[in-house]
């Protein structure tokens, strides 16, 4: 065990095999600090996360302290499962957190103390033998299909995610969901792994993002261990990569990736890739590749819709059984259009005013609360979403954005979109150009001067433009 009382004083290294050194740890709770600071926002940080003091570990069990019993029924209520969760991501020993109220009661005294054990830590240490090799990232206890809420933009893909889940032989091969940021691929594809895990326990399901496999893969090189690294990615029943766009440009991981995912496709394994954008439109993937990405289901998560905001909104709240008035909900929904993770985040920071100030929180309270995600929720319009758009609306491929190509037909769209990133978002010229392929800000300076030109000589061309920024704003 170790005494919080002496953390980053002396080091007792060594002294019990239980033990940690306390730099580690105070590293890791700094780890944990900081993504919890960028999922529940920084007033909420402030009021709960901030005042909690680690005491100590004890097998697997962190003892942490908060001032009052309030904030402790609050931080049990709502962070403890999460802060295990990622606690446990840094180190997994971890298993659950122990809060209790800190008071100047002598040392030895029994604490009033709440634990919560967290479902994926019994779970990862009962069956996940490739987790125990740290091959396995833990699952999110949050990413549940029951914790999904779904509507028309999700709904083909979590009905592809549900069928692979359901399934005993394989349906299809890849399942290759795709969508912007924020939007439910990674709840998804953790959703899938704890069906699995619930229902047939005896198939190994291996998850990991694509940056995690090319870390594997080259301390396997380092280490000269890739026949170990090449058996064990290719002994599992389902393997999940997340956000393959990482690996893009990459060759040699590229290339492992690719004997690893035609060993499983050819022992009906399944496999479920994640990523930002269509198979086709991965820039700096090997051809052969993306064709096998496109052989099996590709499932696109759109952008959300006003109910579909709502819907979250309400099934969050229920969730942490809080009472927010439907005005409130209506707001944020209508205001907070960016993504889910930026909606959650909000609602929770709602919450926690609203808890803070024991009363109904109003929309003017609201706006206080959450004005600089507000006010970057109204530039959202971003530069990818400009690109597809256009591409969508000429016609073409949303790769002739970024391509060398100058035929006209796709010269001109590309022109109206560098048009549109200038008149849309707040991006300089260079960073416009990097956007598109790498090209010089004098493409793009005269990108818009063409534009321009051409839509004083051609009204047609001119209600078209006109047309592509009334949909972008939404
Ligand atoms: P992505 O991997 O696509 O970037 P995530 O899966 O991490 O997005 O989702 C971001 C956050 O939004 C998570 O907390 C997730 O639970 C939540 N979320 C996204 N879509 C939904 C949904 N349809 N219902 C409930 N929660 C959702
Ligand atoms: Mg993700």
């Amino acid at each position: 065990m170790i005494d919080a009382t002496s953390m980053g004083t002396t080091s007792h290294k060594g002294e019990d095999s239980n033990e940690m050194d306390q730099d580690v740890i105070a590293a890791q709770w700094n780890t944990v600090n900081d993504q919890l600071r960028g999922e529940i926002g920084e007033a909420a940080f402030q009021s709960w996360i901030k005042p909690i003091k680690i005491r100590s570990i004890e097998n697997g069990v962190v003892h942490v302290t908060v001032p009052t019993r309030f904030m402790r029924d609050w931080v049990v209520a709502h962070y403890a499962e999460r802060i295990a969760t990622l606690w446990q991501s840094e180190s997994l020993e971890i298993a659950s957190l122990e809060v209790s109220v800190r008071s100047d009661r002598a040392p030895g005294q029994p604490r009033e103390g709440i634990r919560r054990q967290t479902q994926p830590v019994n779970e990862a240490s009962r069956n996940m033998s490739a987790e125990r090799q740290g091959m396995s990232a833990a699952l999110d206890s949050r990413f549940v299909f029951d914790n999904f809420v779904v509507g028309k933009p999700n709904e083909f893909a979590y009905a592809a995610a549900r069928r692979i889940a359901e399934a005993e032989s394989v349906p299809f091969n890849p399942l290759f969901l795709y969508g912007g940021v924020g939007l439910g691929k990674t709840h998804l594809m953790h959703g899938i792994a704890w069906h699995i895990r619930q229902t047939t326990p005896e198939r190994t399901v291996l998850y990991l993002s694509a940056e995690k496999f090319m870390h594997r893969f080259v301390q396997a090189i380092r280490e000269s261990t890739t026949m170990d690294f090449k058996d064990q990615f290719r002994s599992v029943d389902v393997l999940m990569i997340d956000d393959v766009q990482f690996i893009a440009g990459k060759e040699s991981t590229q290339e492992e990736f690719f004997h690893t995912f035609n060993a499983l496709v050819d022992q009906g394994r399944q496999i479920v890739i994640s990523a930002d954008k269509s198979p086709s439109d991965l820039v700096g993937m090997e051809e052969r590749l993306i064709s096998r990405l496109n052989c099996g289901l590709v499932a696109d998560i759109h952008a959300t819709t006003y109910e579909l905001r709502l819907g979250i909104l309400q099934s969050k709240a229920a969730q942490m059984r809080a009472e927010i008035p439907s005005k409130v909900m209506e707001f944020l929904a209508h205001k907070i259009t960016s993504n889910v993770r930026e909606l959650e985040g909000g609602l929770n920071r709602v919450v926690a005013h609203a808890q803070l100030i024991g009363r109904e929180i109003s929309i003017e309270a609201t706006q206080d609360v959450l004005h600089d995600l507000l006010r970057a929720n109204d530039r959202r319009v971003t530069i990818e979403e400009i690109q597809k758009q256009v591409a969508n609306h000429f016609n073409i491929r949303l790769s002739d954005m970024h391509s060398a190509r100058r035929a006209r037909s796709v010269a001109r769209p590309r022109q109206v979109a560098m048009y549109l990133a200038k008149q849309l978002t707040a991006r300089s010229l260079p960073e416009i150009g990097r956007k598109f392929g790498g090209r010089d800000h004098t493409t793009v300076m005269h990108a818009v001067k063409k534009v321009d030109e051409l839509k004083g000589l051609d009204t047609g061309f001119a209600e078209d433009i006109e047309l592509l920024r009334r949909m972008l704003e939404g």
